[in-house]
């Protein structure tokens, strides 16, 4: 069947030239190190399963449990009849457990970062956001169709002149938005100063912890708790499940009066399913399993290969960045050449995708290497190995 337009096929051709044509790959078996595609093995080091819940028996059983009890789908979206006590439950512990007064679940993380956006920034007001906020926090703000500028990436200084033009005469507060741990570069965004400078220019501070939560911290509980901030710093809080927590969806954590007002005007919370009530079940045994012995260890486990690979890398002439996270990007530049690194890690066995435009800013393409508590040490001294033939052989 070949009858797609010109204009389609001009598109993919364009991508292909440019070395950014994207494809999916089929990984056979579940979410863990060591992984089979096309028919070969390899270590897989970019999943965002950092804590290696994906594949936890406990979180098995619950969803399965979870499923016999409340079935598979929720059957309507959580203000016709779709919210159960399973729902509920989670909404409460997480809650608990982060010191906020409400917990509202979202379907994945982009649309919470859409529901929050839509409903508290508009024409007015406005959002302002770091430069290098995920994509779904710049989404958001376009498809919500609200006045948004980027400050410089972590620079207080570019924030506070754009925040104080945004809120000069303003009514409604502005929200200033940033990812918790930057998705791309793993690096922690300065969430005290930020948190200071909204209190003192009526601004509300989102903070999208999606890389943060559950590994960051002592107890997981991310990037605030690393500044000390509570629910006061940050009124909007947006975590998300597909990552740390092994799972997939998404929480915003904040007030009771922001939870009403979410439910009134949030059309990615009104307008969709709510969450299977499965996952919510394995999502409840997940946060179990954070908050436990378990969890801590697995946290504990995470700092110790951090700390490892750097350690190696910093023996070859390998330059890493400022993370103290998971995600260890080494950047490549050229898109083509960071395809090229991606394509021999393969031949010995490393599975690492290349991230290019425009998930990362033209020019920056890297390799963004990411973690998990269930890598051991020798996986990770081969992944180092082979990083040096790639890319240090090469030059
Ligand atoms: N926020 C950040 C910082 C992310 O990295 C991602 C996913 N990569 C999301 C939100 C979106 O979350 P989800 O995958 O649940 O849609």
């Amino acid at each position: 069947m070949s009858n797609s337009p010109e204009w389609v096929i001009a598109a993919l051709e364009e991508r292909k030239k440019q070395a950014l044509f994207r494809q999916t790959v089929v990984m056979e078996g579940a979410q863990v190190p060591s992984v089979q595609i096309n028919h070969k093995d390899y270590l897989a080091f970019c999943s965002n399963d950092y804590l290696g819940l994906a594949n936890h028996p406990k979180m098995v059983k619950a969803m399965y449990d979870s499923a016999l009890t409340y079935g598979v789908g929720s059957g309507a979206s959580h203000l016709v009849n779709g919210h159960n006590r399973e729902h509920q439950n989670l909404e409460e512990e997480l809650a608990d457990w982060l010191g906020y007064d409400r917990v509202m679940l979202f379907s994945t993380g982009y649309m919470a970062n859409l529901g929050v956006i839509a409903a508290f920034a508009g024409k007015e007001n406005g959002i302002v956001q770091d430069k290098l906020n995920h994509a779904s926090l710049i989404d958001g703000a376009q498809l919500a169709g609200a006045k948004m500028r980027r400050y410089l990436h972590s620079d207080l200084n570019s924030a506070r002149k754009i925040l104080t033009s945004f809120t000069q005469g303003q009514e409604k507060s502005t929200i200033l938005a940033t990812d918790g741990i930057f998705s791309m570069d793993g690096d922690r965004a300065p969430l005290a100063g930020l948190a200071q400078m909204c209190q003192q220019n009526n601004a509300l501070l989102m903070v999208d912890d999606a890389h943060g939560l559950a590994c960051c911290g002592e107890s997981g509980k991310g990037s605030m708790a690393l500044e000390g901030l509570t629910a006061s710093d940050v009124p909007l809080l947006v975590g998300t499940f597909g990552k740390a927590f092994g799972t997939a969806g998404a929480f915003v954590a904040c007030s009771h009066d922001f939870a009403d007002y979410l439910t009134q005007f949030s059309r990615p919370y009104i307008y969709t399913t709510a969450m299977s009530p499965a996952i919510v079940g394995a999502t409840r045994a997940s946060l179990a399993i954070i908050r436990s012995e378990e969890g801590l260890m697995l946290r504990h486990k995470l700092a110790a290969n951090i700390a490892f690979f750097r350690q190696a890398v910093s023996q070859l002439p390998i330059e890493l960045g400022e993370s103290e996270t998971a995600i260890q990007p080494i950047m490549l530049g050229d898109s083509e050449l960071a395809l090229r690194v991606s394509d021999t890690l393969k031949q010995t066995g490393i599975w690492c995708t290349a991230i290019r435009p425009p998930t990362v800013p033209k020019g920056s393409a890297r390799l963004r290497i990411t973690l998990s508590a269930q890598h051991d040490f020798e996986q990770i001294s081969h992944l180092v190995n082979s990083l040096s033939s790639a890319i240090v052989t090469r030059n």
